[in-house]
C-alpha cells in the first residue's frame, strides 16, 4: 500500500496556546498544529489530519475519549498505512495501554506522541517528537509496515504502549518502559530493536471497544487502618481490586487485611497484586506475602499500574472473558509481559 500518514489531534500541551486573560495554557486546534510544522511538507508522503471532537487537557480524558480515539482509528484504519496520534502526556500512557488490548491484529504503526513545552515555543520538544513519529509511522519493509502496534514516541526513544509510563513533568525524556527496552531509539539513523518487534500478521483487524470500569486501585501504605481499609471495600463498587505492594510484591500479614481480602474473593473480586516499584517483578518470593497466593491474588509481575488497569479493564468487559479472568490476565495478550 502506497504509504500515507493520518494524525489525530487528541490534546495536551503539544497544541496549547495561553489563555490571554489567565496566561494558562488550553488547547487549540489542528490546523494550528499543522502550521506550525511546515517539516511535514517535505515528507514524501501524504499526511493528513483531524481531531477528535473536543481536544483536551489529557488530565481529563476518560475511557469515552479512549473509545473515541479507538472508532477514529477503525474508521480510518483502510486508508492509512499509518497513524500518529497527538496526545497530552499527562494520561498518555493509559491511553496506549487501553488501545493495545481494545485492538486485536493491528498491522499498522499507531504512535502516539506529544510534547513538553507547546509547539509554539522557541525550545519546543514537538517538532522532533512529531517527526520522527511519522518517519517511525512510515518504516516499511517489502512495502509492509515494520511496527504493527500501539507505541508511545517521546525523547528519542519508541515504546511499546503497554509498557510504558509517565516518569517527569520536567525532562524532555518524560517516558520510560522500565521493563522493556524501546522498540526503536533515534539516533543519527532509527536503531530499530528488531528482535522485539511483533511479527506482521495478515488477520482482520477487531476492535473491542467495551470497557468495564469497575477495577479500583488501593496503594498499599503502612499506615493503611483496617477501618480505611474495610470501608473503602464496602462502600466502593468494584469487581478487580488491584493492590499496589512493596518491593517484589509482598505486603503485611495482618488478620484485618487477610479478612478483608478473603472476603472480596469470596465475593468474586478479583484481587491483583502490582509492585510500587517500577523495575522488577511481583515474584512470590517472601514468606510474609505468601497468603496472597492461597487467596488466589493474581500476579501482576511487571506490568504497569496503567496496563494493569487497562487489561482488567478490557477483560471485565465480556462474559466470556470476565469468567476467565484469571487465565487471560496472566497470558500475554499484546506484548505487555514479554
Ligand atoms: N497537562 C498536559 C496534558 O496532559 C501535559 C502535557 O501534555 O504535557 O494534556
Amino acid at each position: 500500500m502506497q504509504a500515507s500518514i493520518l494524525i489525530i489531534y487528541t490534546g495536551g500541551t503539544i497544541g496549547m496556546v495561553q489563555n490571554s486573560k489567565s496566561g494558562l495554557l488550553k488547547p487549540f486546534d489542528v490546523e494550528n498544529i499543522m502550521a506550525q510544522i511546515p517539516q511535514l511538507g517535505s515528507v514524501n508522503s501524504k499526511i493528513e489530519a483531524i481531531s477528535t471532537r473536543s481536544p483536551k487537557d489529557s488530565a481529563n480524558m476518560r475511557p469515552s475519549d479512549w473509545q473515541e480515539i479507538g472508532q477514529l482509528l477503525f474508521d480510518n484504519y483502510e486508508k492509512h498505512s499509518g497513524f500518529v496520534v497527538l496526545h497530552g502526556t499527562d494520561t498518555m500512557a493509559y491511553t496506549t495501554a487501553a488501545l493495545s488490548f481494545m485492538f486485536k491484529n493491528l498491522s499498522k504503526p499507531v504512535i502516539f506522541t506529544g510534547s513538553q513545552l507547546p509547539i509554539g515555543h522557541t525550545r519546543t520538544d514537538a517538532l522532533e517528537n512529531v517527526m520522527t513519529a511519522v518517519e517511525i509511522a512510515l518504516l516499511q519493509k517489502n512495502s509492509v509496515p515494520i511496527i504493527n502496534e500501539v507505541c508511545l514516541y517521546f525523547g528519542n526513544k519508541l515504546f511499546r504502549g503497554n509498557c510504558v509510563t509517565k516518569i517527569s513533568s520536567q525532562n524532555f525524556n518524560a517516558f520510560d518502559s522500565p521493563n522493556l527496552p524501546p522498540l526503536v531509539e533515534s539516533k543519527l539513523d532509527l536503531e530499530v530493536n528488531y528482535s522485539l518487534l511483533k511479527a506482521s500478521n495478515s488477520n482482520k483487524l477487531n476492535f473491542n471497544v467495551a470497557l468495564s470500569e469497575k477495577v479500583f486501585v488501593y496503594k498499599m501504605h503502612p499506615s493503611i487502618t483496617e477501618q480505611q481499609f474495610s470501608q473503602t471495600c464496602a462502600f466502593v463498587d468494584f469487581n478487580v481490586l488491584i493492590l499496589e505492594t512493596y518491593g517484589s510484591g509482598t505486603l503485611f500479614n495482618n488478620d484485618w487485611l487477610l479478612t478483608e481480602l478473603l472476603k472480596l474473593r469470596k465475593k468474586g473480586v478479583e484481587i491483583i497484586n502490582i509492585s510500587q516499584c517500577a523495575y522488577g517483578n511481583v515474584s512470590g518470593l517472601y514468606e510474609v506475602s505468601k497468603y496472597m497466593d492461597d487467596l488466589g491474588v493474581i500476579s501482576g509481575k511487571g506490568l504497569t499500574l496503567e496496563a494493569a488497569i487497562a487489561k482488567s479493564m478490557c477483560l471485565m468487559a465480556s462474559e466470556t472473558s470476565k469468567m476467565n479472568f484469571k487465565t487471560l490476565f496472566i497470558t500475554d495478550l499484546a506484548g505487555e509481559l514479554s
